[in-house]
């Protein structure tokens, strides 16, 4: 799996994709903004952050695990299978703490805002980055997995599965009450059913709590003791 992440991670990316637009394309998921005045411009991002990442850090995140020496997570006296578990769950945490700090501090909050003032939410959303932002956000994982020693294999699942589910949270789609209800259990459900609108996820508790989740429930009830007054 290791030595075929590039085209694993490839394929994921791109049925993800295509799933969703086609599942947003139909006539029950009209949005009220253009698509072709939207779609372009996130597109667009997406293509130059791949480019300058491609560019300045010609190195991927598994390749920084093959690489990473003996840091706490190498060290940690347990079964792979929980080292695994325990390595996605540091990750999930990290990118946790790192939006926080986006909607927190007004000079990176000023580079998030990029994604935030799209006009609405679809899957082209979650692609919709300052270069600089994305730069830096790259650079911080590489070095979080390095320090910590995260397993590769945690690496893999981890980019992976938040690749999708990224994906999904921002997806043009409201899923039936009971499926969306289960599914809040593991991942975030698609933004539109929420509400208060995502340009308001900085000031909004309830929207901030929803957009800042990756995964699952204990990251979850971690915000929800850190937001209390
Ligand atoms: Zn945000």
């Amino acid at each position: 799996m290791i030595e075929n992440f590039t085209a694993l991670y490839a394929t994921v990316f791109y049925v993800t994709v295509i799933a969703l637009a086609g599942c947003e394309l139909l006539p029950l998921n009209r949005q009220t903004v253009q698509l072709e005045r939207r779609w372009p411009t996130n597109m667009g991002l997406f293509g130059l952050n791949f480019v300058i990442v491609s560019i300045c850090i010609p190195i991927s995140a598994v390749e920084v695990a093959q690489r990473a020496g003996s840091g706490p997570l190498a060290l940690l006296p347990v079964d792979p299978g929980v080292g695994i578990v325990v390595g996605v769950l540091a990750l999930d945490l990290w990118k946790y703490c790192e939006h926080r700090v986006m909607h927190s501090f007004l000079p990176v909050w000023r580079f998030h805002l990029v994604h935030h003032t799209d006009t609405d939410v679809d899957f082209t959303t979650t692609e919709r980055h300052h270069p600089i932002e994305v730069a830096f956000s790259s650079v911080m994982l590489l070095a979080v997995i390095y320090v910590l020693a995260v397993p590769q294999l945690a690496v893999v699942t981890f980019v992976l599965f938040s690749t999708v589910v990224t994906f999904v949270s921002h997806a043009n789609l409201r899923l039936p009450g009971r499926t969306d209800r289960i599914l809040r259990w593991l991942i975030i459900t698609p933004v539109r059913a929420c509400d208060p609108p995502f340009r308001d996820a900085r000031r909004d508790r309830q929207q901030l709590r929803r957009h800042l989740h990756n995964l699952g429930s204990a990251i979850r009830d971690l915000s929800r003791a850190s937001s209390r007054p």
